[in-house]
């Protein structure tokens, strides 16, 4: 019996007791190995004219349920004695080493919370495999050997008897336990799975082999006849990313985006894209045109599959993506030696870069298509549109750059989504503003006081119908040097007509203790009789968004200003009722403040009481 090297030792022992629960990836790790092993002969028959083409490399695995085991083969290059003991029984250069590495510098984190984002290589299998077995014959070779181990006692290497060059990986697996189903691996559909998930785009076909009684005549098995073995390709072996992009059709676009992404809809954009020089990848990224159920809710998982070279280094790499763009399905393929050294994404500065540059071109193609395809852009904001909004605010508009364009509102003037660019293109002459109002569609702002006025002035103004959006313009602050204005805004009065009535103004503030803090009599509302408006940050439709929220006692209050209509005849009641019927005054002003409150959607405190007032007033 032969030691592991000591370094290898924590590893084993990390995966033997671990309770990492992918334990699936093992396949991955081995398939892996098997491909590396198909392509070092390949490439040794190229240079030595050995004949060997590449429909003679093929990975097979099998099943068996009675034995309990899981054998991965391949005809590759095959190991010696030697290789065996050196590959199999230290810690090999490349991935693992990488893993060693990171337990080292992180020696008090959980083990186990790593093993996910390495390949942890051959010794993976000892995940569910309680004995493993490697009988390989190196190429050229006239003998094989056979590695046995139980990754506890160290390993033993016999000579044994095989046909054919490769190596044959036996997993003899655990005991199923309570928290651990191991014989699911003896299941062809399991391994159906898993090989599609992360080795579907492996460029030899990995052929699942299992024994079945052949079916009679009418469908059912034919329990007395003999098994025969049954071959079946589970992977499709060609990335339809490293095809020519003049030989791919929309349709060939469309079918592999819903095969795998598991959409029933085509998606509103692709984006396929080929680098060269310094960063070397290539990019199959899709723009869903429906969000999934869970898009706003913390299940939904976003991310790119990164492959390097064949290999599915991560299912989900969610570095590679923004937050905001989390909607983005797609594949990206490096040439960059992440084989090798299987980093993490967030600390390899190419992957960095490259998810820089996918973001600008999600961007840019978003752009296009809201010029190009005003419909689908529509259908495509409608579904993620608030995800970019909450973009802008989580960065504390960091983003603008990449998100300012394309954000598109409806435009109350003509009932249509228009950007702020349009809005600019349509805009007044002189005008220094882009103007703004909260509410649930077009027509219920329209005959707002305070919007009215404005339509009639020939200006547009951007309905916003999200609690997030007046908080994502806030920190926009300006668009193209315009700056952002909620209609409601006190200051947007200031060129209006202002009546004195001071102390009339006094008495009716003091009468609605506080809730205000300013009351004012204006020429300006039209046939409104009230309107409510706000003066500093806070808008009224902030201070209500806030104050929804848990922690609302830390909420801010909007700076409330009352207007009153000069022009209305609650105006002449009111002065008529100064100084005579202060009772009543002060009843009227509590009214009114009701009345405007109604106006910005915010319900009367008692409405019962409010009942009793009006019906009293008839
Ligand atoms: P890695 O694949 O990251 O190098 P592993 O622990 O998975 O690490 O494998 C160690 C080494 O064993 C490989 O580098 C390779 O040389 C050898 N090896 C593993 N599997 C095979 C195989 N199926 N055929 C030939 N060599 C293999």
């Amino acid at each position: 019996m032969k030691q592991f090297k000591t370094e290898s030792k924590r590893i084993l022992d990390i995966m033997i007791n671990s309770v990492y629960t992918h334990k699936e990836i093992f396949l991955r790790e081995l398939i892996s190995n098997a491909s590396d092993a198909l392509d070092k002969l390949y490439l040794k028959s190229l240079r030595e004219n050995l004949g060997l083409t590449k429909g003679d490399f093929k990975i097979t695995i099998e099943t068996n349920a009675a034995a309990r085991t899981v054998t991965i083969s391949d005809n590759g290059i095959g190991m010696s004695a030697k290789a065996l003991e050196e590959n199999l029984g230290t810690i090999a250069k490349s991935g693992s080493l990488d893993f060693k590495k990171e337990l080292a510098a992180e020696e008090n984190k959980d083990d186990i919370s790593i093993i996910g984002q390495f390949g942890v290589g051959f010794y993976s299998a000892f995940m569910l495999a309680e004995k493993v077995e490697v009988l390989s014959k190196e190429y050229g070779s006239e003998e094989a050997n056979v590695w046995t181990s139980d990754g506890v006692n160290g390993f033993e290497i016999a000579k044994a008897a095989k046909d054919s060059f490769g190596s044959q990986i036996t997993l003899f697996l655990k005991p199923d336990s309570e928290d651990n189903d191991y014989s699911e691996y003896l299941e062809s559909y399991t391994i159906r799975e898993i090989v599609k998930k992360y080795s579907d785009f492996v460029r030899y076909p990995i052929v699942l082999k299992t024994l079945e009684k052949p079916e009679t005549e009418d469908g059912k098995v034919d329990e007395n006849a003999k098994a025969e073995v049954k071959e079946e390709t589970l992977n499709s072996m060609s990335p339809l990313w490293k095809k020519r992009k003049q030989d791919i059709s929309e349709d060939d676009y469309n079918a592999f985006y819903k095969d795998t992404f598991f959409d029933y809809d085509a998606p509103v954009a692709t984006i396929h894209t080929v680098a060269e020089g310094a960063l070397n990848y290539k990019a199959l990224l899709f723009i869903p045109s429906h969000a999934p159920y869970d898009y706003y809710s913390k299940t939904y998982k976003k991310g790119l599959k990164l492959y390097t070279g064949d290999i599915l280094i991560a299912a989900e790499a969610e570095d590679l993506l923004p937050s905001y763009f989390g909607f983005v399905k797609g594949i990206v393929e490096t040439e960059t030696d992440l084989n090798v050294s299987r980093e993490t994404v967030q600390q390899n500065r190419v992957l960095n870069k490259i998810s820089e540059n996918l973001a600008k071109k999600i961007k840019s193609e978003l752009v296009n298509l809201q010029e190009t395809d005003k419909d689908k852009y529509e259908k495509f904001f409608a579904a993620f549109g608030r995800g970019i909004k909450y973009g802008l605010y989580e960065s504390y508009g960091q983003a603008r750059e990449m998100l300012e364009e394309l954000l598109i509102y409806k435009s109350v003037k003509d009932d249509k989504y228009v950007s702020f660019k349009d809005y600019i293109a349509s805009a007044q002459e002189n005008q220094k503003e882009i103007y703004y109002v909260s509410g649930k569609t077009v027509d219920g702002v329209k005959t707002l006081p305070q919007t009215e006025m404005l339509l009639n002035k020939g200006l547009d103004i951007l309905l916003l119908t999200d609690d997030v959006d007046e908080f994502a313009l806030k920190l926009l602050g300006k668009y193209a040097d315009k700056e952002f204005k909620n209609v409601a805004s006190a200051d947007l009065d200031a060129s209006s007509e202002e009546v004195g009535k001071k102390d009339l103004c006094a008495f009716i503030k003091d009468s609605l203790g506080g809730a205000v803090t300013e009351v004012k009599f204006t020429n300006a509302l039209g046939a409104h009789p009230v309107a409510l408006t706000s003066k500093g940050d806070l808008s009224v439709e902030m201070e209500k968004v806030l104050s929804a929220m848990p922690d609302s006692e830390a909420a801010g209050k909007a700076q409330k200003v009352l207007l009153i209509n000069n022009t209305h005849s609650v105006a002449t009641k009111l002065q008529s009722l100064y100084g005579n019927d202060n009772d009543a005054l002060k009843e009227a002003s509590q009214t009114l403040l009701t009345l405007a409150n109604l106006i910005e959607g915010i319900p009367p405190k008692s409405p019962s009481e409010f009942a009793k007032t009006i019906a009293k007033l008839l």
